[in-house]
């Protein structure tokens, strides 16, 4: 019989219910909407504290990797509970209770705890909880949250009931959650693979089309560099005569004239023995090692003009021979280097390392061994080039022929090393003496060709007569020094051709020998000498 008294708490009861609906309801659609799970767990914990005016709550998630449950989120519980704390998921009661789907109390209804060993020996009284409510997936266990003693009353059966659609909703919502994130990472993972592979693509084709070895390296490390967003680096290239590795080109230093010393080999660089220091093993043992926060207990040997934090070395192979390293160091952001970062570098290195022996070999088969200068094939081929740049843009182009005086006597009277020795500083002298963008090669015996671009006929006959001077002030310890005779011929005015160019320099040089050696003679309209040299081929 319905009593006025039991009416009232049914008609009590269904308000509950349709508030309970309503409110599931609402959290529903609030969850739904979040897609960063931080956010959906706070907002998540504070429906649940709000909703039944809970005590201390805490939200663990199922970790399956561990497997172990994380805590991700608490309320009303001290600070000191440590974010990222986890507890292990076990056979026994506890578990079979969490398998069953349902809200349960792990507290009698006195207080006291149904599973004491267990939350014992994994510090969980911390959490204060009563009750514990798993989170599912259909039948895949996802989630935890626990709720302590409410202060005023118990928990009763609809909370519970509440509480368990309400884990329904809460565990569709985070795995909604963790699909969109996942998905994003999954994009952002092709999209960073689709980056990497083109710029791959790109540094290979651009490698191919460079031969010289310089500017080769200089591309190879702006690029590893870039790739891997670093401060500063160096590529150092094992020199099989001295046993040790060179440095051969730096990026990055603070100090540009430094860099630029070391860059064209006015400085040289600390080298190091195979095994000795991060380069050293590293081309010793053919692996890559990063070091990130280097301390004084490293095998990095520091230098001091370069503060070194974080260093990533990679070697480069070809046929499974190290030929040298690359070695990017100190990231743009502080952070440290990352196994992508050496994988990134790796894959630069083995392309870089097919194109820096190619470039060597071919620096090989264009250098004269004597010298180290360029041979007379490889300077035709430039002079060629650079006539087709000064057509193009006006400028003019001088040639100059060099030959030593009286070189037979030198050989003759101190022997023929002696006389080699005196070419190759001779050879020196000319090359630090040109600028870096002209060109001097040995063009046979102890004769020499220089190309000064941009250089009319007075300008060309001032810096033929600065290099005669040096070479007469160039001495070789126990040798008398040597002079040179030189000859110009220009562009425009004396050919527009690499061959009559060529033709009329030697022409302004025999003209000089014949006016008593040890000087300069610009080309002028004289009857030649007989051609003094086989045909000259165009072709490099
Ligand atoms: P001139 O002033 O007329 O040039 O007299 P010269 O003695 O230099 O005469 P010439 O240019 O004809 O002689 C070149 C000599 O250079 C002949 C050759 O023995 C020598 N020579 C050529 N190549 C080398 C080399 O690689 N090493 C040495 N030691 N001598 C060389
Ligand atoms: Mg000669
Ligand atoms: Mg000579």
């Amino acid at each position: 019989m319905n009593t006025p008294n039991s009416s009232v708490s049914r008609v009590r009861q269904l308000e509950r219910h349709v508030f309970d609906l309503t409110s599931l309801l609402t959290a529903g659609r609030a969850l739904h909407n979040i897609l960063n799970p931080d956010k959906l767990y706070e907002v998540l914990v504070a429906i649940v504290a709000e909703k039944l005016e809970a005590g201390p709550l805490a939200l663990f998630m199922y970790d399956e990797q561990k497997p172990a449950c994380r805590l991700v989120r608490t309320h009303l519980l001290p600070e000191a509970t440590a974010p990222g704390f986890t507890f292990p998921i076990e056979e026994g009661l506890l578990w079979q209770n969490v398998l069953q789907y349902d809200p349960f109390p792990v507290q009698s209804a006195s207080g006291e705890p149904l599973f004491e060993r267990f939350f014992k020996s994994h510090h969980l009284q911390q959490f204060q909880s009563a009750l514990w409510v798993p989170l599912f997936l259909k039948d895949q266990f996802i989630g935890l949250l626990t709720l302590g003693r409410r202060a005023d009353r118990p928990y009763d059966d609809m909370d519970l009931d509440f509480l368990k659609q309400f884990a329904a909703t809460a565990a569709s919502s985070i795995n909604m959650c963790h699909l969109y994130v996942r998905r994003n990472a999954e994009k952002d993972e092709l999209s960073r693979t689709l980056r990497n592979l083109s710029m791959l693509y790109n540094i290979s084709r651009a490698m191919t089309h460079i031969s010289d070895l310089k500017q080769l390296l200089g591309y190879i490390l702006e690029q590893a560099i870039g790739v891997a967003n670093a401060q500063k680096g160096s590529i150092m290239l094992f020199n099989a005569e001295s046993a040790l590795l060179e440095v051969q080109v730096i990026q990055g230093l603070e100090d540009k004239d430094v860099q630029q010393k070391i860059n064209s080999g006015e400085f040289a660089c600390r080298t190091f023995k195979p095994g000795e220091g991060v380069a050293g093993q590293v081309y010793a043992t053919g692996q890559p090692v990063i070091l990130n926060k280097i301390d004084e207990n490293d095998q990095f040997v520091s230098a001091s003009s370069s503060f070194v934090d974080s260093i990533v070395c990679i070697p480069m192979k070809v046929h499974g021979e190290v030929i040298g390293v690359i070695n990017v160091t100190n990231k743009q952001d502080q952070s440290i280097f990352s196994d992508e970062d050496v994988n990134l570098l790796a894959a630069i290195a083995d392309q870089a390392a097919v194109a820096i022996n190619k470039a060597q070999l071919w620096e090989l088969s264009v250098t004269d061994s004597l010298t180290g200068l360029h041979i007379r094939r490889y300077l035709l081929a430039r002079l060629n080039d650079e006539l087709l740049r000064s057509r193009r843009f006006g400028h003019s182009l001088s040639v100059v022929m060099c030959d030593i005086d009286h070189f037979k006597k030198v050989n003759d009277t101190y022997g023929h090393d002696s006389g080699d020795q005196v070419l190759r500083a001779v050879a020196k002298s000319l090359r630090t003496a040109a600028r870096a963008i002209d060109h001097v090669a040995r063009y046979g015996g102890e004769e020499f060709i220089l190309l000064l671009v941009e250089t009319d006929k007075r300008s060309a006959l001032q810096a033929a007569d600065r290099l005669r001077e040096l070479v007469a002030a160039t001495t070789v310890p126990g040798l008398p020094p040597v002079t040179l005779s030189l000859g110009v011929a220009t562009f425009p005015e004396d050919g527009p051709e690499l061959e009559t160019l060529v033709r009329k320099a030697d022409s302004a040089l025999y003209h000089a020998k014949e006016a008593g050696r040890n000087r300069v003679a610009g080309y002028r309209e004289t009857p030649a000498r007989p051609e003094p040299h086989p045909p000259i081929r165009t072709s490099p």
